[in-house]
């Protein structure tokens, strides 16, 4: 999974990995768990691969404990660490005053710079694709979304609840784009060799930079694939013809809501790992939230989860930890391989915590 400029600088891999865990709230809790019983696992059987975790509360209950979502030294921990490992944040009934939902998640990603949310959408089994003819249809993409600007760039911004009207800013700098079509085309070099730019350049002039930054990037990789498809379309095709994208690139926004379109491709979000990866920094987590109608059931499906620390193993860029990154995917896949091991969501009936075990089981 990760490329140039995302492969870490290890020159001699650290004896023992130092994981920050945030397991944070609702299903969080539930599927953090399953993914550090399989890297432990990973570890047992591997004297290779060694990992120490520090597991940290973070999210709405401690905002309501602390007033803070994310703690100073929370952060400072995760700073030091050589990854992130965390689950879902937010809640809702607990608020912002001005009604917004916390968002530590997303505080994070900004604080560390982390601008490359690597979705990967991959259908495991065709059974767990709700399109016809699943079987004839390879699903296997991947989602780049820019993580630090786009439409998400005012969700700071104060607002008078008596005002006439409040406006949002889709905010797309040149080097934001840069830096995101760098990644996407670096990805595409190790996948299929395509890379769909999203974006809605016959109505916004934001876009239609974005767009030029774009074209501009992609005549630096001549041996590559282009395209440009506008937003609505694209989702249009993701149902139609989901086979036709390998690569897809684009702004904050459009990729949030594209990623849950697209994972509901392949079963759900419990199906949809992803990370979000800066110069020097990483966080991995499940695409979904908190799920707050099913927490506390132990009825969630944890494969997203335990693909997202296989992704940080993949990060972690030592040939040990790539190993182990693959045979955790191989391990998930002979699961799903067999019918009856599917949580509720996937239309099974085992729990959280039997799913974890069955891939355990499998390593
Ligand atoms: P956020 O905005 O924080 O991403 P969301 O409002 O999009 O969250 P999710 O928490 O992702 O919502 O949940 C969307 C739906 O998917 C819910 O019906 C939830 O139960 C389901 N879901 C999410 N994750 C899982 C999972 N791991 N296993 C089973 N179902 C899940």
């Amino acid at each position: 999974m990760p490329t140039p400029p995302f492969d870490t600088p290890v020159a001699a891999p650290p004896k023992t990995w130092k994981i920050a865990v945030l397991p944070g709230d609702g299903i969080g809790l539930e599927v953090t768990r399953e993914a550090v019983k399989v890297l432990q696992a990973l570890a047992a059987r591997r004297p290779e691969i060694s990992f120490e975790f520090a597991e940290h509360a973070v999210g709405a209950e401690v905002f309501r404990l602390t007033g803070n979502p994310l703690p100073d030294p929370v952060f400072e921990a995760c700073r030091s660490a050589d990854a992130i490992l965390l689950g879902a944040m937010g809640l809702p009934n607990i608020r912002w005053p001005d009604g917004r939902e916390l968002t530590p998640q997303i505080d994070l990603r900004e604080r560390l710079d982390l601008y490359c949310g690597l979705r990967p959408i991959r259908l495991l089994d065709p059974a767990d694709s709700p399109l016809k003819n699943g079987s004839a249809r390879p699903i296997d993409l991947l989602i780049v979304r820019e993580n630090t600007e786009g439409l998400f760039s005012s969700r700071q911004t104060r607002f008078d609840p008596g005002a006439a009207s409040v406006s949002d800013q889709m905010r797309i700098t040149r080097h934001g784009s840069e830096r995101i079509f760098h990644a996407a085309f670096a990805q595409a070099r190790q996948r299929r060799r395509k890379v769909t730019l999203v974006d809605k350049a016959n109505v916004l002039p934001s876009m239609v930079f974005f767009r030029q930054v774009f074209q501009q990037v992609a005549r630096q990789y001549p041996d590559l694939d282009t395209e440009c498809v506008y937003v609505d379309a694209a989702a249009l095709y993701l149902v139609q013809h989901p086979e036709r994208f390998d690569v897809l690139v684009t702004e904050n926004m459009f990729g949030d809501i594209l990623s849950d379109l697209a994972a509901g491709l392949v079963g759900g979000m419990g199906m949809a790992p992803s990370a979000d990866i800066g110069d020097r920094a990483a966080v991995f987590q499940p695409a979904h939230g908190t799920a707050p109608d099913i927490a506390g059931r132990g009825i969630a499906n944890p494969v997203a989860a335990i693909l997202s620390a296989a992704m940080m193993l993949d990060w972690l860029g030592s040939p040990e930890t790539r190993q182990g990154a693959e045979r955790i995917r191989q391990a998930v896949t002979r699961v799903l391989a067999q019918p009856q091991n599917r949580t509720p969501d996937l239309g099974g009936a085992i729990s959280t915590s039997q799913m974890g075990d069955l891939i355990v089981s499998q390593l």
